[in-house]
Formats: structure tokens, C-alpha cells, sequence
């Protein structure tokens, strides 16, 4: 699936971005680089691009049938999506249930705390800057979004947590916290945007008790703990068994 994509218009840590012949749509092509740290650490992990990317259809189809607007179309193929063109918000929304990484790192809140309601979290998005964490008068002094759509933002995040968190525990995983970006379509529509993946959300096997080994998420490339396919297949194996196969599209 490579001939009838346009040009490239945005490579990104994980994904390619190319125009389509539908000036409202994208295709996405998905990686298998790993990268963390801010890109500071990098690896080539086969098969990650597909896992992430079927992983992610399911998801956006379960949110969709939830009525959560997403940039979702359909799958081109195993590793390709067609997603509608949107203008990206330059903030990433972070939901967490469970106290861990950063939030343990930078606050004397001990690793484990439940969270509940969960704690939402507002970054810049600009890796120049290691994407800052936002302060609610950073936000408005930078004027990134009006307080009506700050509002949208968050009830929109708080609703994706509301029907991912349940259909992970039916899964037997803990979604322990995850990362949202949200984008405007060509009519003003909020939808939620990129991925939704084991490299943007924590996710705990609540079959294993042992702290690493629980661990089926980008976390394992983290804290080298190795098996990192082996965990995002794990979960991709659990979401499929409990969606629909993703829609072919275009
Ligand atoms: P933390 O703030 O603890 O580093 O991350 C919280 C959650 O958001 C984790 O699930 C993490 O994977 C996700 N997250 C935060 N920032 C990023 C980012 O820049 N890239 C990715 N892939 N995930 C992020």
C-alpha cells in the first residue's frame, strides 16, 4: 500500500502522515520505531506499526459506537489508516486513574495511589520544550484555547476514559493512565486524534501480580525490561477478541 498514497506531508516519531487523493482525509502510516525520552532513546521493533495500528482501529470504532467523535475513517491495510485531516490542538491531555511516571516523579503522591475522579493533566505539545506540563494561567497567557473549547476538551477526554477504563477491566488490564491529542475537522468538530495505543497508555495485566511483568505497555522499552512486542500483542490479542475486525475504508 504504497502507490496511491500522495506526498509525504509529516513524519512523526511513530507515524508517517500522506496526503490522499480526498483533500479532507490522511493516511497514517504507522512505524515500528520506538522512541522515548523525548526521541533520546530509539529502536526498530518488527511488527510494532501493525500492532499499534489495529490496536488503535479497534479503539476508535469502540469509541465511536460510544458516540466519542474520533479522526478515524478506516484501515487501508495492516498498517496503514485513512483518518480525516484535522488541525491539531497543540496540547496533550493526559488521563490518569493510577499514580505513576511522571506524576510520581515530580509530586510526593506514592506510586499505585487510585485516582478517582482521574487526575487530567494538560501539556504543550512542542518537544523543543519536552512538552511542558500546563498551568492554567500558561494555558490562557499562551492563548492556545478558549475556555468554552478547554471545556469541550475535557469532558471529551474524561468521556474516552469513561469507555476505555471499563473495557480494559473486562479485558483483565488496568488502563492506568494514557495520552489523548485532539484535533478540529474542516467544520469546528472536535474529534480525538492520533493514536490510541500501548505506546500512548499504561496498561497493567491484572493477571500478574509481579510489578514488571504486569507491565504490557511502552513501559517496557522505558525500563528495558524487553518483551515489548510480545506485551503490545498481548493486548492486541485481547482488544480483537472483544471488537469487531476494523472496517476496511477507501
Ligand atoms: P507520564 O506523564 O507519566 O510520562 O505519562 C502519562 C501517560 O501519558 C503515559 O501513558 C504515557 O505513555 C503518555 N504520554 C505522555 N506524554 C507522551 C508522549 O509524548 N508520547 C507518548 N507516546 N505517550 C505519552
Amino acid at each position: 500500500m504504497t502507490s496511491t498514497h500522495g506526498p509525504l506531508l509529516y513524519e512523526g516519531k511513530a507515524k508517517r502522515i500522506y496526503a490522499s487523493s480526498n483533500e479532507a482525509e490522511v493516511l497514517v502510516e504507522y512505524k515500528n520505531d520506538a522512541t522515548a525520552f523525548n526521541a533520546q532513546k530509539r529502536a526498530q521493533l518488527e511488527d510494532k506499526g501493525r500492532l499499534n495500528c489495529q490496536i488503535s482501529a479497534c479503539l476508535f470504532e469502540l469509541l465511536e459506537r460510544e458516540g466519542i467523535p474520533t479522526h478515524y475513517c478506516g484501515l487501508k491495510s495492516e498498517h496503514w489508516m485513512v483518518v480525516q485531516r484535522v488541525k491539531v490542538i497543540p496540547i496533550e491531555v493526559v488521563l490518569r486513574n493510577v499514580a505513576t511516571g511522571s506524576l510520581c516523579r515530580q509530586t510526593p503522591i506514592s506510586q499505585g495511589t487510585a485516582l478517582d475522579p482521574a487526575l487530567l493533566d494538560l501539556y504543550y505539545k512542542d518537544d523543543d520544550l519536552g512538552d511542558p506540563l500546563l498551568t492554567e494561567s500558561r494555558l490562557f497567557l499562551l492563548d492556545l484555547v478558549s475556555p468554552e473549547s478547554r471545556q469541550e476538551i475535557e469532558t471529551l477526554a474524561r468521556r474516552v476514559n469513561a469507555v476505555l477504563t471499563p473495557f480494559f477491566f473486562g479485558l483483565n488490564l488496568q488502563l492506568v493512565d494514557f495520552k489523548l491529542e485532539l484535533g478540529r475537522n474542516a467544520v469546528g468538530e472536535l474529534l480525538v486524534a492520533d493514536e490510541i495505543s500501548p505506546d500512548t497508555c499504561r496498561l497493567w495485566d491484572m493477571n500478574s501480580l509481579d510489578e514488571k511483568e504486569r507491565i504490557l505497555d511502552k513501559d517496557r522499552f522505558r525500563q528495558d525490561l524487553g518483551g515489548v512486542i510480545e506485551a503490545y500483542g498481548e493486548v492486541c490479542k485481547r482488544v480483537q477478541g472483544a471488537t469487531p475486525k476494523p472496517r476496511n475504508y477507501g
